[in-house]
């Protein structure tokens, strides 16, 4: 029996395994690639533009990445993090769309205002903290802030209309905010792929188990959804870059590191606008404060889209209960995940996390009079018959094992690689596609360490992303010289 060798195999087409596969191959076109995606298309699953929420995040209106100490102090650490991660990727598209292998930018990347709108005494007093914690930071210093009816009036028509002029409420705003097509975005990373000889994709196909040899290779099982036929794939890298199918790809590894990982599956909804109308009322992302006991995931959105090049407007997601782990999954997704390794955590987790899971019950069972009353504290003449509900995709939320409690849940993105670097996995959602690159770039550094540190690849990488290898954070004049770069090459820039 013939096993087909490659260098790399990416399991999964999302933006996660097309940044990856971009990356290595403008850092070493000889690299012999395969990407296997179970679907029949390229990015079905989390990275379509109608599954996710399509905000570059850049904490700019993501009122979750700041918390609330217990003094009553703002930790802005989280934040920061994330608008520095996404100006990684914001560098690297810039790179791509400059050397024609992403099209030109308004196909997949726009500007969008991205606000925050809280009302009530504590909510304004919490808002205020943040942008005074904010936006003496550089790479915040943008942020503009009210709580003046009338200039809120000016920011967000649709929100302020027929609001109560006693209501307190306040906001903040910064104008280059972005809307992203991940789908489109993954859609075109892949393509270009497609035009190299050393790459191969292969779409209805789906990796079933894998096993490492002692020669440190992989084997992979790769079935023909189509003809029901099972090959071997050896690679001597693995990306597992399957979404909310990475967890069970990641425990079939049987790699010591993933022992003790669980998976919280939440689904979510949309109200998505019928009304040209209206829709041509909105144009910014407005952010409100998630309901407490509510998910971060949850905290609803009033969203202006560009989705296929057509403005459209989203208020959600609602999240919701469910057991599988991919949209297209199974509902014993949850169930068959259940291992020796990680009972302890799981239990522990549903122990602790009771009110959540009432939370995502109640959730489901919301009428749709119920869901149009929650996206009326944001738009008061909202009618419901303007509006329909749609499914957005599934997030799998990382169970870890923790020696307090047993077990605990976690809402951010985690990398789980091979002690030998010949297999990584993406585990959990957020901040998700937005850090695509820079997740990338900590999965090429940890399984490529020794090439990552050659001169090549060093500069290589200089030229895609300027910043490279310096903190955004810390570096002002840095910061200035590629936000202008980007925000210019990218179309972004606002008056
Ligand atoms: C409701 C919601 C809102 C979101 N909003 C945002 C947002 O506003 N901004 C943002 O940056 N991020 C957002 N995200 C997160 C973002 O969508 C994801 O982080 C990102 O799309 C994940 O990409 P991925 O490539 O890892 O996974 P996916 O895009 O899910 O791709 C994984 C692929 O692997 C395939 N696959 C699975 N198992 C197998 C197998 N065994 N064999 C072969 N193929 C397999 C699947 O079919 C799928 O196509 C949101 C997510 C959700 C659900």
């Amino acid at each position: 029996m013939s096993i087909k060798k490659v260098d790399v195999l990416l399991v999964g087409a999302g933006v996660m395994s097309a940044t990856l596969g971009q990356l290595l191959q403008l850092l070493d076109p000889s690299l012999n690639i395969m990407m296997v995606e179970r679907l029949s298309r390229v990015a079905g699953e989390s990275s379509h533009a109608l599954n996710n929420a399509g905000t570059g995040h850049a904490g700019y209106c993501e009122l979750n990445y700041t918390a609330e100490r217990a003094d009553g102090s703002i930790d802005i650490s989280r934040a920061l993090a994330i608008n520095a991660a996404y100006e990684i990727s914001l560098q690297f598209w810039s790179y791509l769309v400059e050397n024609g292998i992403l099209p030109s930018p308004e196909k997949f990347i726009n500007p969008i205002c991205h606000q925050s709108f809280v009302w009530g005494e504590q909510n304004v007093a919490f808002l205020r903290k943040r942008y005074e914690a904010l936006h003496t930071h550089h790479l915040f210093e943008e942020m503009e802030y009210s709580e003046n009816h009338a200039v809120l009036k000016k920011w967000m028509p649709l929100v302020m209309a027929q609001r109560d002029p006693l209501q307190k409420v306040a906001a903040t705003q910064v104008k280059h905010g972005t809307d992203v097509d991940f789908g489109f975005l993954t859609r075109k990373l892949v393509k270009a792929m497609t035009k190299s000889p050393n790459f191969d994709l292969k779409l209805a196909h789906t990796v079933t188990r894998m096993k490492q040899y002692p020669d440190g290779r992989w084997h992979v099982r790769v079935r023909d959804n189509h003809t029901g036929h099972s090959k071997t794939v050896s690679a001597g890298f693995v990306f597992l870059g399957a979404g909310g199918g990475a967890l069970p790809l990641l425990q079939k590894s049987g790699i010591p590191e993933s022992m003790g990982y669980g998976g919280f599956p939440v689904s979510g909804q949309w109200l998505t606008c019928k009304n040209p109308d209206v829709v041509k009322r909105h144009a910014s992302k407005v952010y409100g404060r998630a309901p407490t006991g509510a998910p971060p995931m949850s905290v609803p959105h009033l969203d202006t889209r560009m989705i296929d090049g057509q403005p459209a407007l989203l208020f959600g997601p609602f999240a919701s209960m469910t057991t599988r782990f991919l949209k297209e999954g199974s509902v014993l997704d949850l169930f068959s995940s259940l291992k020796s390794n990680n009972l302890k955590p799981m239990l522990s987790v549903a122990r602790d996390n009771l009110d959540l899971t009432r939370y995502l019950i109640t959730e489901a069972f919301k009428s749709h009079k119920e869901r149009v009353a929650s996206l009326q504290a944001f738009y008061a003449d909202a009618r419901e018959e303007d509006w329909e509900l749609a499914s957005a995709g599934q997030r799998v939320q990382i169970i870890k094992g923790c020696d307090v409690k047993g077990g605990r849940l976690e809402f951010g993105t985690e990398i789980v690689a091979a002690k030998d670097g010949t297999l990584a996995a993406l585990l959990g959602a957020s901040p998700g596609a937005s850090v695509s690159v820079q997740a990338m770039l900590d999965v090429i550094g940890r399984c490529f360490k020794s090439r990552m540190e050659s001169t090549d690849w060093q500069r290589k990488l200089k030229k895609m992303i300027p910043s490279y290898g310096e903190s955004l954070d810390e570096n002002q004049a840095l910061l200035d010289f590629v936000r202008k770069k980007t925000l210019s090459t990218l179309g972004l820039e606002q008056e």
